[in-house]
């Protein structure tokens, strides 16, 4: 296991992350790895579902839907897969409250970043200036073409400002999802953000749904309280 980590959250006492890549390994490794009690993962659907790990038996189960997990109980994880899609995972200054969010483009259109900001504010009064958010390994401004229809919905929602979208003519785009998910992070007030720097699909170290095609596995990132 090889993990990539960021900056800002390995600066958080009591919290412990990673971005994993082709080796991460299942939920029960990573628990034993990093001295967490369980690790929970959800059955992802490209939907804008937040799920709170306190709420609902989702230690003992992977066939919950949803794509975003928080959580504030010491000696747990939560974990997001993605195969170019976006992990986002997220933490207090004050180590008391982590979420993994997995976000697509769907995911990404819906605002599920923010609406994991809100959902932490609402639940446990943390507000989103105290909280750090982390875009991981995805597949980047490189590799992302899209066409005309989903083009349309980000430029219908956010307009045109950001450089997070090109026309490359023929009715064909170029998507910057993780700069897109920056932006939707600091609109919704994020205290801290970084990107970290890898494209999924340039570095076979990752698996890549556009690189290697459907029934591709995923790897997982995961950010837990000790
Ligand atoms: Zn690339």
């Amino acid at each position: 296991m090889s993990w990539i980590k960021s900056r800002i959250l390995s600066s958080i006492p009591g919290v412990v992350h990673g971005f994993g890549r082709r080796d991460s390994g299942d939920t029960e490794r990573i628990a034993g790895a990093f001295g967490l009690k369980r690790v929970a993962r959800l059955k992802q659907v490209h939907g804008c579902r937040i799920v709170f790990a306190d709420d609902e038996e989702i230690f003992d189960s992977a066939a919950l839907e949803g794509d975003g997990l928080v959580n504030a109980s010491r000696g747990f994880g939560v974990a997001a897969a993605a195969a170019d899609c976006v992990p986002v995972l997220f933490a207090d200054e004050g180590g008391t409250v982590t979420a993994a969010v997995h976000a697509g483009w769907r995911g990404t259109l819906a605002g599920i970043s923010a609406e994991a900001l809100r959902l932490i504010e609402e639940r446990y009064g943390v507000p989103p200036g105290r909280m750090r958010a982390v875009i991981g390994p995805s597949i980047k401004l490189c590799c992302y073409e899209v066409g005309e229809d989903v083009a349309s919905l980000f430029l219908g929602k956010f307009g045109p400002d950001g450089g997070y979208l090109y026309e490359k003519g023929g009715g064909k785009y170029m998507l910057d999802l993780p700069r897109m998910t920056g932006i939707i992070l600091e609109r919704a007030g994020a205290g801290a953000v970084e990107t970290l720097a890898p494209c999924t699909k340039c570095d076979d170290g990752f698996y890549s749904y556009r690189r290697e095609g459907k029934g591709v596995p995923s790897q997982l990132s995961f950010i837990g309280l000790l």
